[in-house]
């Protein structure tokens, strides 16, 4: 592995090619991407981040590569959670102790119902871009987009974007990954939308059959709901990756179209490269999810189907707090499980907002969180995550759905 620097003159002729593939894919429309004040201080930036190091190491990403190829064959679970959104603020030990205490948690309560083993992703070490659905907010500012670009109190100061915001993220990212790997095997993940930053942390990787771009930021990454146009910026860089990619698929994507993603980014018919996250909510989940999965089923693509239940699932409380019922996000996730079970296919795993707090922001579980407790500690800096009960509970229930899938299951077929 070697830093691609492009601009420097002094490429070998590999990275120069890696980095023309690197100008193709970045020339290409980019959504979600803020409009820095000044590009000068943009530059700088950059420059800084050139001489910093990785994150994370390219044997972990290699080693979740294997993991996630056994997912893809059946033979393993796959549990990604955590923040929506990380904050500088809250990148504190105890905070990131709880949330991957929680994890571990739950990795133990699935492993059990699915007799397997459990890989487990963090959103973590460098979530901090968020996608939003409006560029300004009701009075008129610039929206939040994430701690890696401005700041969400309401000021137009607060709101202007701040390159210098993305080294305090690569530096905060990397204190977490110390605590990260301090709790045994756990991959970290952020959502791929920053391309400044994520352009910043490429390095060539030369070691396999074919020279690729590895990420140093993450072991994984992501493309979202609103950036995965597919001649758009965010597909065309994350198919230069060696790093295993996830897809987020929401109810408006036909067999077709996920035909298409899967032939895109895994071309070598690698499983496990691909993740899709479907996100379907619950009320279209059993009727949307069965097509796609079949369609990909018969192309031959041995890709992770993992379940985002959180992200159909969002709506405004009669009080007015952006939340998600427990009830709806287990709904989706039983949905899920029984579309594989009806297809012979594996429900990989799941992809959740949880955080290892006493957080009130998702309603419903046992002991429930009503609706006039959610002003009591509403903490997230986007959406509203599932608290550390509530999380537990879920991965029992899942465990549940998992443990009678196998039971289902003629002994001698398992
Ligand atoms: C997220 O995972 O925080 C997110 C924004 O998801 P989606 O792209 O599926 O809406
Ligand atoms: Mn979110």
């Amino acid at each position: 592995m070697r830093r691609l620097r492009p601009g420097t003159g002094h490429l070998r002729a590999v990275d120069r090619e890696l980095a023309r593939r690197l100008d193709e894919a970045l020339a290409r429309p980019a959504a979600q991407q803020p409009s820095w004040p000044d590009p000068a201080r943009v530059a700088e930036v950059l420059g800084h981040l050139d001489e910093v190091e990785p994150i994370v190491e390219p044997a972990e990403t290699a080693r979740l590569a294997d993991r996630l190829a056994a997912v893809a064959r059946g033979e393993a679970f796959l549990l990604q959670g955590g923040d929506c959104a990380e904050t500088f603020a809250g990148n504190t030990e105890p905070h990131l102790r709880a949330n991957l205490r929680v994890l571990a948690r739950m990795a133990e309560v699935l492993a059990e119902g699915a007799g397997l083993p459990v890989v487990r992703i963090a959103r973590m070490a460098g979530q901090y871009a968020k996608p939003r659905s409006h560029p300004v907010d009701a009075l008129g500012l610039p929206v939040y987009r994430g701690d890696i670009v401005n700041s969400p109190e309401p000021t137009l100061a607060a709101r202007t974007p701040d390159p210098r915001r993305m080294l305090q993220a690569h530096a905060d990212a990397s204190r977490a990954m110390h605590l990260v790997r301090a709790a045994g095997e756990v991959f970290v993940s952020h959502e791929l939308l920053l391309l400044d930053y994520e352009r910043a942390g490429l390095w060539a990787d030369t070691g396999g059959p074919q020279p690729r771009l590895s990420s140093g930021l993450a072991h994984f990454l992501w493309i979202g709901e609103r950036t995965r146009q597919l001649d758009g910026a965010h597909v065309a860089f994350a198919e230069l990756l060696a790093n295993p990619i996830g897809l987020k698929l929401g109810p408006s994507v036909t067999p077709e179209l996920a035909v298409e993603y899967v032939e895109r980014f895994d071309p070598h018919r690698t499983p496990g490269r691909l993740t899709l996250v479907s996100r379907m909510g619950h009320r279209l989940v059993r009727d949307v999810l069965p097509p796609i999965v079949e369609k990909v089923t018969a192309s031959g693509h041995e890709v992770v189907w993992q379940c985002d239940p959180m992200h159909g699932n969002t709506y405004r409380s009669g009080n007015g707090y952006k939340t998600r019922h427990f009830d709806q996000v287990l709904d989706e996730l039983a949905g899920f499980v029984e579309v594989h079970r009806e297809l012979g296919t594996h429900p990989g795993g799941i992809h959740v907002e949880v955080t290892g707090e006493d957080v009130t922001e998702c309603l419903g579980g046992s002991p429930a969180v009503a609706e006039p407790e959610l002003p009591a500690r509403y903490r997230t800096a986007c959406d509203p995550r599932l608290n550390a009960g509530q999380s537990v509970q879920l991965a029992r229930s899942v465990a549940r759905l998992l443990a009678d899938r196998r039971a289902a299951v003629p002994e001698g077929l398992r």
